[in-house]
């Protein structure tokens, strides 16, 4: 039988027999992506995300499951003057079908990578996280009731919060920042039983955020002119266009590739230093220098990845390459009045990475780099925490440990290895 997907080496074009691996085999320095047996995306009859199982690296959906939602809003279309344009929204707002419950588009990475290991032979997934990709696989975790580790800076246990209890999550508290969680997530996966879940080259996770563009393009007939996303790691923006490349091969949904427009929030911005002069890798002393301070200035603080899958072959800036895409620099005060503008036309309380995406859409129509009469695609990534909170009881998350940034002691490994014989 022919499996239903396989996985290539964009660098080097090879295919990888090991399907379980998050990196090339020969060396390449290049994500693996997903081919599908199915050219022609056949919809499943699921409600959420596993509508496009069949373009998802599982082979059964993990229900119940929520998804993207793609609406038109005529009062934000006439507050922006545009005629075609889409919101997708991932967050919670029952209103217009939204209920992803975890607040962020985060929620539609962890639900099929846990799937995917689960099906794969049940290792247990190990993330470090700033918080939004914490709360979506602590959330997918109380709902399967399947062990997850995560690991954050311990200022961000505060949005680590589930609407059911979590009795499966491992949490450890970093007395540091994200790139110490980071740090520290890596070793703890080399615990037996533990796998690192593997951020952007995980090919669930991506193949999961680009049911937002998949979404959108058979909700309308076909692929936006124009795609507009607040970007961090750029993740969700590679997946988008990856997901593109497959609605172009299917060929129902046109064959121009949609413009990727991703914006990050003024001072850190490396993405966009680097790409505005179409260099291929990121130099941290010209185009992040200072980053402790700028990162402590940004409204979004999730856009902050200092080691975005950015060079690498099949990553942001192949996209944007291929799209001939754009970046925008921009400002906490743009970021807040379009936040308080979608709150007061739309409706929803916008994560913040979500209002740096809408500020871009209003720089680019200012710009004139999208005219009115084109179809867009606006990709609000995250919020509704305020309906969230009116429609649950909110069970925060405890860390098991709290530890220093250095800390490499032998009780947090003991601790996890104990606890990971509970479901050896
Ligand atoms: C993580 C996140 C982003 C950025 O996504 P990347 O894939 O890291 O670029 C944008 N918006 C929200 C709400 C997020 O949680």
């Amino acid at each position: 039988m022919i499996p239903k997907y396989r996985i290539r080496c964009v660098g080097g074009n090879e295919l990888v027999t090991d399907i379980t691996r998050l990196s090339c085999p020969d060396g390449h320095d290049s994500l693996l992506r997903t081919e599908y047996r199915e050219r022609r995306l056949r919809l499943a009859p699921f409600s959420g995300m596993y509508r496009y199982l069949a373009w998802l690296p599982v082979e059964r959906p993990m229900l119940p499951a929520g998804g993207p939602v793609t609406f038109t809003h005529e009062g934000l279309s006439k507050e922006l003057g545009l005629s075609r344009l889409s919101i997708s929204f991932s967050g919670y707002f029952p209103e217009y079908g939204a209920n992803l419950v975890t607040g962020s588009f985060k929620e539609l990475e962890a639900s099929p990578t846990m799937q995917r290991l689960e099906e794969l032979g049940g290792k247990i997934p190990v993330i470090a996280s700033a918080g939004n990709t914490g709360r979506a696989f602590a959330g997918i975790s109380a709902r399967c009731k399947k062990p997850v580790v995560i690991v954050v800076p311990e200022q961000a246990l505060s949005r680590l919060w589930t609407v059911e209890p979590s009795r499966d999550v491992f949490l450890v508290a970093v007395r540091g920042d994200y790139t110490d969680a980071i740090a520290l997530s890596s070793m703890l996966a080399d615990v037996p039983g533990c796998v690192p879940e593997g951020g952007a080259k995980n090919i669930a996770r991506r193949d999961g955020m680009g049911t937002v563009m998949l979404d959108a393009a058979v909700k309308t007939d076909r692929m936006p002119d124009h795609y507009f996303q607040a970007v961090g790691s750029g993740t969700g923006a590679i997946a988008a266009w990856e997901a593109a490349l497959r609605l172009r091969a299917d060929g129902r949904y046109g064959i121009i590739l949609p413009k990727l427009h991703c914006a990050q929030n003024e001072p850190f911005t490396p993405i966009v230093s680097a790409w505005h002069v179409h260099r291929r890798t990121i130099i941290p002393d010209t185009d992040m220098p200072d980053p402790v301070n700028k990162v402590r200035n940004v409204m979004a603080d999730v856009l902050t990845n200092r080691n975005p899958p950015y060079g690498i072959a099949g990553g942001l800036f192949d996209a944007l390459k291929d799209t001939n895409g754009l970046m925008y620099s921009v400002t906490n005060a743009e970021g807040r009045s379009a936040m308080k503008m979608i709150h007061d036309v739309v409706g929803i309380d916008l994560d913040p990475a979500a209002a740096i995406a809408t500020a871009a859409l209003i720089r680019a129509i200012e710009a004139g780099t999208a005219k009115p009469s084109d179809t867009i695609l606006l990709n609000l990534t995250g919020g509704g925490y305020e309906r969230i909170r009116e429609d649950f009881t909110l069970f925060p998350v405890e860390p098991v440990l709290t530890v220093r940034p250095d800390e490499r002691g032998d009780e947090l490994f003991v601790t996890l290895r104990e606890w990971t014989k509970r479901y050896g």
